[in-house]
């Protein structure tokens, strides 16, 4: 990405393994993340441009001499973030805050981004998850599914986690994009009852009522805010915001139930946003959220994504190659694709 709305595929040098624990992964498919969007709309022009793409999933073809868990050959996802499988936040499944990691397209560990076709993969035991049984010539139903894992079913998930969805649990989720989905379904497999999904987009919300919603509010403002503290009876015990713009998070304030909680995984384009009297210390509401340590929920996610008893993969309804990648980030931009997957 040269700045915003400028995307352009260009010849690179090929990677090449740099520390002992490295690996090369040539990439089987990538994706556009909505998150991509972001630098999509506000990125300065830059000669040097940035690398872009951070879920992908591929086969090692080279190793470093210190990797011990992967060989030349095993299909691999990789998580949004790099982590070293070692320090003190990696072993408590922190991984997104690894002391030694960081994320793809990072200058300080010298990584690409993942809309590419290869990738040099730093700490490779410690970020990637090897995957058995897995043909990446042929099964493109599972690949689009494993490929959720590195990054938005996770992240879905982490939403659903942090806001303590269980059995019985009313939940309202904001945004239809694939990680309000994501978190639409997580919190059904979580054993939500209700589950009120915001949007207005109504492929992505009879999608979404696919994964589990049970009821849809298009509305926004405050006549989102009052339909949905109607329908869950005063407000709802658990809010996850799936945007990461500030009227997201003031739809999320309005919705919740006095002693809830808002659990955010939409990267906050905003620093300031009430907190006081009138919105979270007021009603004694949780605020809670992040970046998904992704890497820690592939091993729980991953069987019934292999049985195929869930289907996250739908998420994607435009395919590109890589060479029209540009076209990926034009149509996820005019949402008239959900999620782009990128193929070599
Ligand atoms: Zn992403
Ligand atoms: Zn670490």
């Amino acid at each position: 990405m040269f700045g915003a709305g400028d995307v352009r595929v260009i010849d690179v040098h090929d990677p090449m393994i740099q520390q002992p624990g490295d690996a090369l992964v040539r990439v089987v498919r990538a994706c556009v993340c909505g998150s991509d969007l972001h630098p999509y709309h506000s990125m300065p022009p830059s000669t040097a441009g940035a690398s872009m793409g951070h879920e992908f999933i591929g086969v090692v073809e080279e190793t470093g001499v210190e990797v011990t868990s992967l060989r030349r050959g095993d299909f691999v996802i990789a998580p949004f973030a790099v982590s070293c499988g070692r320090c003190e936040f990696c072993l408590a499944g922190l991984q997104t805050s690894c002391l030694n990691g960081g994320f793809w397209n990072d200058a300080r560990l010298g990584t690409g981004g993942g809309q590419a076709e290869a990738v040099r993969v730093p700490f490779a035991d410690g970020t990637l998850v090897k995957v058995d049984g897995v043909d990446a010539g042929t099964d493109d139903a599972r690949l689009a599914s494993l490929l959720t894992l590195s990054d938005v079913y996770g992240t879905g998930w982490h939403a659903a986690k942090r806001g303590n969805v269980t059995r019985g649990s009313t939940v309202t989720v904001i945004g239809d994009g694939a990680v309000g989905l994501m978190a639409v379904l997580s919190a059904k497999q979580l054993g939500a009852e209700r589950i009120v999904l915001m949007g207005r987009h109504q492929v992505r919300t009879n999608l979404g009522r696919e994964y589990g919603a049970t009821d849809v509010v298009a509305e926004r403002g405050a006549e989102g805010v009052a339909l949905v503290r109607d329908l869950t009876e005063g407000g709802s015990p658990i809010v996850i915001e799936a945007v990461g713009h500030l009227p997201a998070y003031l739809q999320a304030v309005g919705t919740v139930r006095p002693g809830g909680v808002i659990s955010r995984v939409g990267a906050p384009q905003y620093e300031d946003a009430p907190v006081g009297f009138g919105s979270l210390f007021g009603h004694n509401i949780t605020l809670t959220g992040g970046p998904a340590p992704v890497r820690a929920y592939i091993a729980h996610l991953l069987p019934t994504v292999l049985e195929a008893t869930v289907d996250p993969g739908r998420v994607f309804d435009l395919t590109v190659d890589l060479d029209h990648a540009p076209q990926g980030y034009t149509a996820m931009d005019e949402r008239t694709a959900l999620k782009v997957m990128v193929t070599p």
